[in-house]
């Protein structure tokens, strides 16, 4: 594929103007792909998502909420048994040891509740700016920063919105074009269009509503 122009910042803008309000336009109900509750919730489901689809940690969720309701629940049993319930999810081991290494630390720190600062939400095990990003974005409603999945990342670079590669500079790169407004948001309609037309191996290209602003269209190459 030909080397694409990189865009000065302005350009980038508003291009990410346009297709933000393409894109509200063609996911108009763009939510939360992960089932939750509350904010307890979301930040086990967001690190069980880690590697794993988010089809799949609902299906785990499903029954793990049941058993386990709040923090407590999660050091009442041996990491083992936790490991068998999350099995599924992939890296089970490493996710349960975080999980119940947060729930320790929400019980000992922050008297079991979920805090809401990114700050202290790093302090917790197995969370780094994404995982802080989902839970302060969806269950505060706090636009702490764009959270960059691989969807995100991808999108972002064939749109020409970022040449970067790392998700700590490519949310560097849509902070500082995206109206802080939209930060929430915008990974919703980026993710619902990266699964529903630009599919990583067969982008739909002939039905994108994206086609006449993007790059990387397949129709044009
Ligand atoms: S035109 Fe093609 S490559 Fe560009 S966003 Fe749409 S589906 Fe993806």
């Amino acid at each position: 594929m030909p080397k694409k122009t990189e865009l000065n910042l302005d350009d980038k803008k508003s291009r990410l103007q346009q297709i933000t309000k393409l894109l509200k336009k063609a996911y108009p109900d763009a939510h939360c792909a992960l089932n939750h509750t509350s904010a307890f919730e979301l930040l086990i489901a967001t690190i069980l998502s880690a590697q794993c689809t988010d089809e799949r940690v609902n299906i785990v969720t499903a029954n793990l909420f049941r058993k386990y309701r709040k923090p407590e629940d999660y050091m009442k049993v041996a990491q083992t048994e936790l490991e068998k319930d999350i099995h599924s999810t992939g890296f089970f081991r490493n996710k349960a040891k975080n999980i119940q290494g947060a729930c320790q630390l929400l019980i000992d720190k922050f008297n079991g509740e979920i805090p809401n600062t990114m700050e202290e939400l790093l302090q917790l095990p197995g969370v780094a700016r994404k995982t802080a990003n989902v839970v302060l974005g969806n269950a505060f409603n706090i636009a702490s920063g764009v959270v960059v999945d691989t969807h995100v990342s991808r999108l972002s670079q064939k749109l020409g919105l970022t040449e970067n590669e790392t998700p700590e500079k490519i949310e560097q790169d849509l902070s500082a074009i995206t109206p802080k407004k939209d930060w929430i948001m915008l990974p919703h309609w980026l993710i619902s269009h990266g699964r529903a037309v630009c599919n990583a191996r067969k982008p739909k290209c002939e039905i994108c509503p994206l086609e006449k602003i993007c790059p990387s269209s397949l129709l044009k190459n």
